[in-house]
């Protein structure tokens, strides 16, 4: 199994969105460069995207699927990912404590 990246690139390379998603055999699946494709519609029709480049401007963007080095999700995640999601927790009753105050 491999963890692999699609993101959707400019020409200049610019990632405008990406998504991960665990391969069983480490290929590529075909279908995961047109769901980058159709999250990006769906966020520009909610409008918490724009359909172009932030960086350049371009409107050419073309997916790219790519392999990572981690074998699973979790793996990816690691223990820095849990350690920064409870420090988050953390700050986030600390916030919710003061507003309550
Ligand atoms: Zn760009």
């Amino acid at each position: 199994m491999c963890v692999r990246l699609v993101r959707l690139l400019c020409p200049s390379r610019h990632c405008v969105i990406a998504l991960t998603y665990e391969s069983p055999d480490g290929e590529p699946i075909a279908g995961m460069s047109i769901e980058v494709v159709r999250q990006l519609a769906a966020l520009v029709a909610a409008r918490a995207i724009k359909p172009y480049c932030g960086v350049c401007g371009s409107r050419v963007l073309t997916p790219q699927d790519a392999p990572t080095r981690f074998a699973s999700m979790v793996e990816a995640a690691g223990p820095e990912a849990a350690a920064e999601q409870s420090e988050t927790a953390r700050w986030a009753a600390l916030a919710r404590r003061a507003r309550d105050n």
